[in-house]
């Protein structure tokens, strides 16, 4: 399935009247982060598909004629959750690195850790019942050492590494981090897919049992 994946930086190409005719073939979206909220609700209404999202260390609220708008409308947040959309099973995980404290959407590696204790008892029933933990990680910041730098903002959680050691996404997909020069935006990690994302690209997702992986 076709899946329009947004993160970091607001595409002219999407946020467009000509979307619906350009991204009509598009069955999924998901935003890994750090992007005005009335953008995501564009896609929903737009597009008219389900849009799967985590929050980035730059998401705020949107100011609205009534009260602040704390998350996007119409759109399905998967931090800390396994969702099933159209036969995939994606799971997520927001915000970077913590370098300010106190402040939102920021996590050490210890606190990672424990959000992935909180997902995994629904990741183990997936794996008995489906045969498979998850198809998709969400994530706003990439693994530990794996399209990362090397600044506390934008280091990569080690935590992700033991995620995918422990439960073997295809896909885990990110953004936070601008590619350095001659870095692929898709690595593979023991069998996962890493996919870096800033601003959009259209990916062809299929879950574990009935791809060609
Ligand atoms: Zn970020």
């Amino acid at each position: 399935m076709k899946v329009l994946v947004v993160s970091d930086v607001v595409s002219p190409a999407v946020y467009n009247e000509a979307a619906p005719e350009r991204f009509g073939h598009i069955d999924l979206a998901f935003s890994c982060g750090d992007l005005p909220y009335d953008y995501l609700e564009f896609i929903v209404s737009a597009l008219n598909v389900p849009l799967l999202y985590v929050h980035g260390n730059h998401d705020r609220p949107l100011l609205t004629d009534g009260a602040d708008l704390e998350a996007p409308r119409g759109c399905i947040n998967v931090h800390r959750r396994v969702v099933e959309a159209e036969g995939l099973l994606v799971g997520g995980l927001e915000g970077s690195p913590r370098y300010r404290p106190g402040a939102r959407f920021q996590y050490n590696d210890r606190e990672v850790r424990g959000l992935i204790r909180r997902m995994t008892p629904r990741l183990l029933v997936n794996k008995i019942l489906r045969g498979r933990a998850l198809d998709v990680l969400l994530a706003h910041s990439p693994p530990r050492g794996i399209h990362d730098h090397s600044d506390p903002a934008h280091q990569g959680f080690p935590a992700l590494l033991t995620f995918m050691d422990r439960f073997r996404p295809r896909y885990l997909i990110h953004g936070h981090t601008y590619p350095r020069p001659g870095e692929f935006p898709q690595l593979e990690y023991r069998g996962t897919s890493v996919i870096q994302v800033q601003g959009h690209t259209v990916l062809e997702v299929s879950p574990w049992d009935c791809g060609d992986g």
